[in-house]
């Protein structure tokens, strides 16, 4: 490790790992009930499963840094936040624009990942810690790409959703 990496950036990079282990348990109680119940948009059914294997990776990823750095993750702080994740899915599944919310609120979500991953690659550069670096930024870049997907596809699924409702269609995801 950097001589330069003192043992208040290492509190901070260990916090930065568990905050981040939390959110990714958050993420997968959000998409995996979203993912339960789409039956109109198979598009979108199709990336999400795709990202949550990434991010089933993603935790693994984490767990091997902390491990590495002889911690390990916060399992009561998680249980916390992903039964908020939870009842957050349970609010928008009873709107009947279930798939635009869910849309909004992932793109939010990704994005708040993104920057939760940069400052984390930031401080493993920052403390000459290569190994972590590099798996930092392989979760940094699937949080890109998904983020980008998003926003990509929101015209689309927005006008696949008005098109249901003006044919009378009554699924709402
Ligand atoms: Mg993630
Ligand atoms: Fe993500």
């Amino acid at each position: 490790m950097n001589t330069n990496f003192t043992s208040q950036a290492r509190d901070i990079f260990i916090v930065g790992l568990r905050n981040a282990h939390a959110m990714e348990n958050q993420a997968l109680s959000i998409m995996k009930p979203q993912a339960s119940r789409i039956e109109s948009y198979p598009q979108v059914l199709e990336r999400l499963q795709r990202h949550i294997a990434e991010t089933e990776g993603q935790i693994r990823r984490l767990d091997s840094i902390l491990q590495g750095m002889g911690e390990s993750p916060s399992a009561l702080k998680d249980t916390t936040q992903s039964f908020m994740g939870a009842m957050a899915a349970m609010g928008h599944s009873m709107a009947s624009d279930e798939i635009i919310k869910n849309s909004l609120a992932n793109f939010a979500f990704e994005n708040f990942e993104i920057a939760a991953y940069t400052s984390l690659v930031t401080l493993a550069e920052a403390g000459g810690l290569a190994e972590a670096k590099a798996l930092l930024q392989q979760s940094l870049d699937e949080e890109t790409a998904m983020a980008c997907w998003l926003e990509e596809n929101l015209p689309a699924v927005t006008l696949q959703y008005a098109g249901l409702r003006a044919a009378g269609v009554s699924a709402k995801v």
